[in-house]
């Protein structure tokens, strides 16, 4: 019934905690809502046809992969971004999202210059923002929770007051671990911190992808998957969040 296109930006070297199985679950969730996924590596130097690709996702790295690939970002960062302003749905984690910014600057005072799509900066402090976090976000039109793990020596300022955070935090730290905001959300795009992976365990985030997808190739989502599984998990994860 039709082939959805994902690019997967630097899957070699930008994939931490399993940031992959963001992936695995879009799939699979397409899938079952009767579509095919075709999911294309995009690595150093690589060629990306943009309008060949439903759907970009970049994982976290650690600050030496990071240094490898920002270079590479840069020169894809015009047409990176005419997509996003015409609305294609991308999520960008930890040390990707970092890169939408400004700059990061390591703890070693190293500075990587961002793509500067947005006006947030990022700087390395020693102490690393460790462990489960929840949110509560509304990029589905409707307040929900999500659950994730971060893991971030970066704390990230957002200098624009009106860039959308990703969600408000709940438990855990977020961009700063002080201003209780977490990620970004623009358009349709999700910058965050949070790891888990985040989709499989929070499937209305993973159908807010889907439904943007799917709306821009003109086919609108009637059909209902049973959650009842991955919500379970979901309660579990907010239950022992809450409890710790
Ligand atoms: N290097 C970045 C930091 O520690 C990003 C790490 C990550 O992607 N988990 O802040």
């Amino acid at each position: 019934m039709g082939e959805i296109k994902i690019a997967h930006m630097y899957p070699d070297l930008m994939n931490l905690y399993g940031d992959r199985g963001n992936l695995i679950c879009l799939s699979q969730r397409l899938k079952w809502y009767g579509f095919n996924c075709k999911i294309t590596p995009v690595s150093l130097g690589e060629d990306l046809d943009f309008n060949d690709i439903d759907f970009i996702f970049m994982g976290g790295g650690s600050d030496r992969e990071q240094d490898l690939i920002y270079r590479d970002l840069w020169k894809r960062a015009d047409r990176l971004w005419i997509e996003i302003e015409e609305g294609m749905p991308m999520l960008a984690i930890c040390g990707a999202y970092q890169l939408l910014g400004k700059y990061y600057q390591a703890l070693d005072g190293k500075i990587m210059q961002g793509l500067s799509f947005f006006d947030f900066y990022t700087e390395g402090e020693e102490k690393r923002l460790i462990g489960n976090i929840i949110l509560e976000a509304e990029v589905t039109g409707e307040k929900v929770t999500v659950v994730g793990f971060e893991n971030h020596g970066g704390r990230t300022y957002l200098n624009d007051s009106a860039i959308e955070p990703f969600g408000k935090v709940i438990k855990g730290y977020g961009n700063n671990g002080y201003d209780k905001t977490e990620g970004i959300f623009y358009k349709n795009l999700i910058g965050t911190y949070l790891h888990g992976p985040l989709l499989p365990k929070n499937p209305d985030i993973a159908d807010f992808f889907i439904k943007v997808i799917l709306m821009r190739k003109g086919i609108k989502l009637d059909k209902k998957l049973d959650n009842t599984i991955e919500n379970f998990a979901h309660e579990q994860v907010k239950k022992m969040i809450l409890a710790g």
